[in-house]
């Protein structure tokens, strides 16, 4: 075993089943709380698809909105006008293309207003269940500190180099893993180094 195949080994005990904090029931209400997310609170956004998903739960219910429509669901989500739109048109693409389905491909999956790289690994890993590395914010700064990935790096390097240190089928539950360690430990502005149960294999924490 080389040091990552430890710190892999070990970061998967510590988050052995994490979850998204993103509330949904399928594939298509992950799309939509995922577009929401940006650049708000998971919570605020939570909070708003509770009552939102009860009342619209389908891309041809969606299809058939304007964006004023969902105001009283998502006004207090920042550009939640702008999120309207994305989502609608979303969900016209998904219903006119796939049969009202969200598709489970990675290639189709970027071809939908509104879900970049980022989010079509989300869907496929939490909602599809299939191997995916979800680079969100938490992932890159995680696996830069570590050391798994130079300072530099840009998602899609990170998400390769994460495919060759991680078995297929831990991928997902590994990126998980670290946007919880990211979350609840290594934070961003001020990193919880002292209360960290990796900070043996990490780099930023030696050379400090
Ligand atoms: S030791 Fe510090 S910087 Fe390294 S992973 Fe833990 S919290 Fe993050």
């Amino acid at each position: 075993m080389n040091d990552f195949s430890i710190l892999v080994s070990k970061i998967l005990q510590i988050y052995p089943d994490e979850k998204l904090d993103l509330k949904f029931k399928n594939p298509f209400e992950l799309l939509v709380a995922s577009i929401l997310a940006a650049q708000s609170k998971d919570e605020v956004v939570n909070s708003c698809t509770e009552n939102l998903f009860q009342k619209f739960d389908s891309p041809e219910k969606f299809s058939k909105l304007n964006p004023e429509d969902l105001k009283p669901y998502i006004s207090r989500i920042n550009f939640w006008y702008k999120k309207a739109k994305t989502i609608i048109d979303a969900s016209r693409l998904i219903q006119k293309n796939y049969g009202g389905n969200v598709p489970d491909s990675y290639e189709e999956l970027i071809k939908i207003k509104g879900v970049g790289s980022k989010t079509a690994n989300m869907i496929l890993g939490a909602a599809f269940g299939k191997p995916a590395v979800i680079t969100d914010t938490h992932v890159q700064r995680v696996s830069k500190r570590l050391g798994i990935v130079p300072q530099d790096a840009e998602p899609l390097e990170i998400e390769e180099t994460i495919k060759k240190i991680v078995p297929e089928e831990n991928l997902t539950k590994f990126s998980l893993a670290l946007m919880r360690h990211g979350k609840k430990i290594c934070h961003a502005k001020k990193p919880n180094c002292s209360a960290c149960d990796i900070k043996n294999y990490c780099e930023f924490f030696r050379s400090q």
